[in-house]
């Protein structure tokens, strides 16, 4: 399998190199020049299926000849094998047409150590066969930051530098960051907020002079491997609600749109999905971009849904390129656009494939607690702001769909134990496999939002490329 990237200018790689390198060379994101097509009789085959076994069969055409069909195996089943309950991605039945699929039961509680876990083991094989060494810089409003450094820590072929804004990340976020004490792994408090962190990354990203001399690559979800790894738990769940058979509807608490964008790729491999229901918090540059082609930046309004209080989604890019019908230079010219003014129309024959497969739901404070308390008091189950926000969306469109919708549950709700606690009054308990965190010795350094300091920071602590 070949990508490309979505600016039309940057080198064909193939998987292995798209996965190390993460960005496109030319500012641009990678996809794959076609999408594998899994028939109706693979869909079917499926079912019964555990999650490894799952994941080699749908991941299987992206990956191509980078791995063997046994090395990808044993690959998921070293980076599942550690998740705390045996299913993986558990379905969990709401009421007669919501379910859950609950993400969060990897090591740092959110839906991001699905992908990062299995990531983490691709850097390693693909690292350790080319002789290379690799820095990771990344910014963080906490879930990235966390699940990346529980992936890569203590794999000796790698750095990780994540940046997260300082003071602005839970004290759970906080600590699962910087209580791991593998020296490959360095947490810089940036005194500044997320969007002062991410700058700071582009910056270094854009500066020949510091990227020339380190081996520089991202795993945030501009990172494709991270797309195709999520892209396994909408047939694993979509398959034990009836796929291929019965089509089955997403709501996904949506922030950089990669988690949703998995979806829209299992639906283009072949996976029959109704609707794909993008939610909303009040940073809402989504739902407005796909309601009425609206794509401009807004002002980044925090709330109890941390995760998601993001303005540009990196990924959105990925979409629009196939709206524009994969025209790269089309697509190049919008996205300059886009950059320079901060917004962009959205033309109307794109708008209407957009429509094919999404729909979106801004979901303010109140319906967030509201749905919250809702699935607490009729169904027993406790869920985070996140979920409670892709939750009222599906709730939202129910009536006017059909088929089984299913919520993605993208946070353990002790990640997020304030909010919830406000919201249903009472106090998620913390899983055993994180309860140490208030007991363990954490290590971070403070820096001012300044590229000079940070990028000295990191070159007097990674390795210089020799090739
Ligand atoms: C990252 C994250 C999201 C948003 O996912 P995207 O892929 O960025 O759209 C939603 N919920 C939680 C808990 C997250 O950590």
């Amino acid at each position: 399998m070949e990508y490309i990237s979505t600016r039309g200018t940057a080198p064909i790689l193939d998987f292995e190199a798209t996965t190390l390198a993460g960005l496109a060379s030319d500012g641009g994101l990678y996809l794959p020049t076609h999408w594998p097509q899994l028939s109706r009789d693979e869909i079917a085959d499926l079912a019964g299926l555990d999650y490894v076994e799952t994941a080699v069969r749908v991941c299987r055409g992206f990956v191509g000849n980078a791995l063997t069909e046994d090395e990808l195996r044993a690959l998921f089943a070293q980076a599942y094998g550690s998740f705390a309950h045996a299913a993986v991605t558990p379905l969990v039945q709401l009421d007669s047409r919501h379910w859950l699929l609950e993400l969060f039961h990897g090591p740092t509680l959110a839906f991001k150590d699905v992908a990062m876990q299995a990531l983490g083991l691709l850097f390693e094989k693909f690292l350790s066969r080319r002789d290379q060494h690799l820095t990771i810089i990344g910014a963080t409003s906490g879930d990235t930051g966390s699940a990346a450094i529980a992936a890569l820590a203590g794999r000796a072929s790698l750095d990780v530098f994540m940046l997260h804004p300082e003071g602005r990340v839970s004290d759970v976020q906080r600590r699962q960051m910087t209580t791991v004490m593998a020296p490959n792994i360095h947490n810089i408090a940036v005194q500044g907020n997320f969007d002062d962190a991410q700058a700071l990354v582009k910056a270094m990203f854009n500066d020949p002079a510091f990227a020339g001399r380190f081996n520089l690559s991202a795993v945030n979800s501009i990172n494709w491997a991270r797309l195709m790894l999520q892209t396994v738990y909408y047939f694993y769940a979509a398959v034990r609600l009836g796929a291929p058979g019965v089509k089955v509807n997403f709501a996904v608490p949506t922030g950089n749109f990669g988690d949703v964008f998995a979806g829209y790729v299992a639906a283009q491999m072949g996976l029959p999905i109704g609707r794909l229901i993008v939610a909303t918090n009040v940073n809402d540059i989504l739902a407005r971009a796909l309601a009425n082609g609206d794509y401009s930046v807004g002002h980044v309004e925090p709330t109890a849904a941390p995760s998601m209080d993001i303005q540009v989604s990196s990924n959105f890019e990925r979409l629009l390129f196939d709206l524009y019908g994969r025209d790269a230079a089309a697509l190049t010219a919008a996205m300059q656009g886009f950059e320079a003014d901060k917004k962009l129309v959205i033309p109307p024959a794109a708008l209407q494939r957009a429509g094919n497969w999404f729909d979106s739901h801004r979901v303010d404070a109140d319906e967030m607690a509201l749905t919250l308390r809702w699935a607490y008091a009729e169904c027993g189950e406790l869920i985070d702001p996140h979920t409670a926000i892709g939750l009222a969306a599906g709730r939202a469109f129910a009536a006017d769909i059909n088929g089984p919708v299913v919520t993605l549950a993208t946070a353990h709700p002790a990640k997020f134990r304030d909010a919830v606690e406000r919201a249903a009054g009472v106090r998620p308990t913390m899983p055993t496999r994180v309860s140490g965190l208030f007991d363990r010795e954490e290590r971070y350094d403070v820096l001012p939002a300044e590229l000079g300091a940070v990028e000295a920071f990191i070159a007097a602590r990674a390795v210089a490329r020799t090739a």
